[in-house]
């Protein structure tokens, strides 16, 4: 049975004030006010999977605390590559954070293993894992997804990441060609923010 979430104020898991101003745009029929994790240290992401990685996260926040805590993991998954790069998204672009090279190298590995782009297959999915987690150790779980095909070249100037070469299912345009509100009415995170209020915040939904 679902919990519902009847506290004014709920802590983000994390350091990153792009990602809590998305969340308080995506939470805002909530009413919620969020915090950020301020001087507390992030965990290290050692988990086997978006679930597995955004429970650590927000436990470790509730472990400090003692307050319920919301975390998001993310990242592209490609079917063609078993589901690469799933949880090492970022890693792949790192050490500059710099997705030219990490979206070249998808494109090499998916020539490499079916010998050219026109005979790999393309699909791909963003996959977004929310866990909002109670001091008493209950969980909420919610996952978003954006189904899509890889587009080569990258194309679009706008979004960030791994956007230029996402076109989602039904569009002739790569994400990052969308302008932010297409891209946010369609999103993984925007998805998975909508099934978590309809868990947590039944009476909004
Ligand atoms: P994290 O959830 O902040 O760890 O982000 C994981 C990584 O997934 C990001 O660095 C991006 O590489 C990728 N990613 C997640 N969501 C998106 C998206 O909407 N567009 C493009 N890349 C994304």
């Amino acid at each position: 049975m679902a919990r519902a979430f009847t506290q004014r104020r709920l802590l983000l898991a994390t350091h990153n004030p792009g990602k809590v101003r998305e969340f308080e745009e995506l939470l805002a029929p909530t009413g919620v006010a969020l915090d950020m994790l301020g001087d507390l240290p992030e965990p290290a992401e050692t988990g086997a999977s978006f679930f597995e990685n955004a429970r650590i996260k927000a436990e470790a926040a509730v472990a400090a605390t003692g307050q319920p805590a919301l975390a998001d993991d993310s990242g592209l998954e490609v079917r063609g590559l078993g589901g690469a790069p799933g949880i090492d998204s970022a890693l792949w672009a790192a050490p500059g954070r710099d997705f030219g090279p990490a979206m070249a190298r998808i494109e090499r590995e998916l020539v490499g293993k079916y010998g050219s782009l026109a005979e790999a297959d393309l699909a791909c999915a963003f996959v977004a894992v929310l866990v909002l987690a109670w001091p008493d150790g209950h969980l909420e779980t919610v996952e978003g997804r954006l189904e899509g095909t890889l587009a080569f070249p990258p194309r679009g100037q706008g979004g960030f990441g791994y956007d230029p070469i996402v076109q989602p299912l039904g569009e002739t345009r790569t994400c990052a060609e969308l302008t932010m509100a297409e891209k946010a009415a369609i999103s993984h995170r925007g998805r998975a923010v909508r099934a978590l209020i309809q868990r947590c915040w039944p009476h909004v939904a």
